[in-house]
């Protein structure tokens, strides 16, 4: 039997882990925390449900929902709320709703006339090279105007990935938005044709208790083979095995080792074993975010919360990225007459806003909400989650980084990485970054590819 070594335990870590399980590997799972989850962590306090990271999961991602049906998740999912009528964009200190519905941002006036007849003409605009130079804001503008990745997708980067439409790379945040490009001349009519054949739309859910049931899940199924409050500080490589060195728990030794933490703790722990993928890793930034989580009687605010939340635009005096009408989207997340919101302040955006002493954050975030939400009085609750490092950035040249890092496992036989600095950002995309280095590390298994370094420094 193979012997795994999985570090780290949020979502990547613990899906690799099961598959490996699954196909006949002894693994054993080593977190540095005292609970599973990495930053998916979901409080359940008097009444109230905050969420510290992920809120929800989307259903676009066919291989990701395969894992949630075998983990017998689907049935306890539930969907937004039918409060959820709305999406909100703030610019300029006003918030705009539009329908939800496809055509909802060509029937909002929030768009001048002319950038949505400059978005209508993107099907006549020419092919690029398909560059990875190119911004995702360069991109955007390009295809269907300046106005509308300004107003649009600026706000939208800073949903996904807390980054900047103008640092993120397009090929590496949305490499499906240019693959587009490529293959149909158009975002438009791939958009078309992609209706056509019946791809599964977007689709977000969660769970009663939170997100943090998935992880939870895993790890009860995979037991004991848990070990929480671990961290591990260092990895060797002696001729076939790995010696996996903890601060606490002795040394595990192991034919394989996944490695499933942040891409610094990564570049930390690779730095003797492969110093090409350790720059690589160090390369990537993860600034900080903070999620400023605050609850009302629903009789203090005005507005009617009848959307996901909002997206800001960029503005000189904006603390707010983005906020989440969490009562609204999901039941169960505040007491019977209150709301709860949460509001996410940094990133790449503005790192050292995150940073803002406790009590100053939330009392911008209280006036900033209270403006643009008719909010009277203090907030009932109030909670913050700092992320000193939030969301990996897709910057200019992450894919060149991404196949330097992938290529470790074939620099150092039995060495794997995953993470959500890889496939994308999302849960969904976690568990199928995680499925496919479990498949590549079980298929070296069945191939008994001799574990020898290949081009790494020795130890
Ligand atoms: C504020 C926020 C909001 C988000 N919202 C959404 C959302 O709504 N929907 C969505 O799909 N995604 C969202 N995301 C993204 C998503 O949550 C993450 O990308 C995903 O959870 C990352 O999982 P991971 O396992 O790759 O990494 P992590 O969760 O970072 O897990 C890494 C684990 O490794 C452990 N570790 C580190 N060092 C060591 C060591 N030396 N030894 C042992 N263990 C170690 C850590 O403690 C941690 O548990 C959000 C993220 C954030 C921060």
């Amino acid at each position: 039997m193979t012997d795994v070594v999985v570090i780290g335990a949020g979502i990547s870590g613990l899906a690799t882990a099961r598959e490996l399980a699954a196909r006949g590997c002894n693994v054993s799972v080593l977190e540095r925390q005292v609970r599973v989850g990495g930053n998916a962590i979901s409080e359940r306090f008097d009444g109230y449900l905050m969420e510290h990271g992920p809120t929800t999961l989307n259903a676009s991602v066919p291989n990701a929902m395969e894992r949630i049906k075998s983990l017998g998740l689907i049935n306890s999912a539930k969907p937004l709320g039918d409060g959820v009528q709305k999406r909100y964009l703030q610019n300029s200190g006003t918030l705009h709703g539009i329908s939800t519905h496809r055509l909802g941002l060509l029937t909002s006036p929030y768009l001048s006339p002319r950038a949505r007849i400059r978005f209508l003409t993107e099907l006549l605009r020419r092919k690029g090279q398909g560059e990875d130079t190119e911004s995702v804001h360069a991109f955007v503008s390009r295809r269907f105007g300046g106005e509308f990745a300004d107003k649009v997708i600026e706000p939208m980067a800073a949903g996904i990935f807390m980054g900047d439409a103008s640092e993120l790379s397009i090929s590496g945040a949305f490499p499906k938005l240019v693959e587009m490009e490529q293959r149909f001349g158009s975002i438009t009519r791939a958009v078309l044709a992609a209706k056509r054949g019946g791809e599964p739309g977007r689709q977000l859910f969660s769970w009663p208790g939170g997100i943090a049931t998935l992880p939870r899940t895993i790890s009860v199924g995979l037991g004991p083979r848990v070990y929480t409050s671990v961290a591990v500080t260092r990895i060797l490589r002696h001729r076939n095995r790995f010696e996996v060195q903890t601060a606490n728990n002795g040394n595990h030794h192991a034919d394989a080792v996944v490695l499933a933490v942040q891409p610094h703790v990564a570049a930390s722990l690779l730095e003797e074993l492969d110093p090409d993928g350790t720059s690589a890793l160090a390369d990537i930034a993860a600034p900080p975010v903070s999620v400023v989580f605050l609850g009302y009687r629903r009789d203090q605010v005005d507005h009617p919360l009848d959307g996901l939340g909002y997206l800001t635009t960029k503005g000189p005096d904006q603390v707010i990225s983005g906020v989440q009408f969490n009562s609204t989207m999901f039941e169960g997340r505040a007491p019977d007459g209150h709301v709860s919101l949460s509001a996410y302040v940094g990133g790449a955006r503005n790192p050292d806003l995150a940073k803002m002493e406790q009590k100053d954050l939330f009392s911008e975030v209280h006036k900033e909400l209270g403006t643009m939400l008719g909010i009277k009085g203090k907030p009932v609750t109030s909670r913050l989650r700092m992320w000193a490092r939030g969301l990996p950035q897709y910057t200019i040249g992450h894919q060149k980084r991404r196949e330097i890092i992938e290529a470790s496992s074939r620099r150092i036989a039995g060495l794997y990485l995953t993470g959500n600095y890889l496939g994308g950002v999302s849960v969904s995309n976690c568990l199928e970054t995680a499925h496919s280095a479990a498949d590549a590390l079980h298929r070296e298994i069945a191939l008994n590819v001799p574990h020898q370094y290949k081009s790494a420094t020795k130890v």
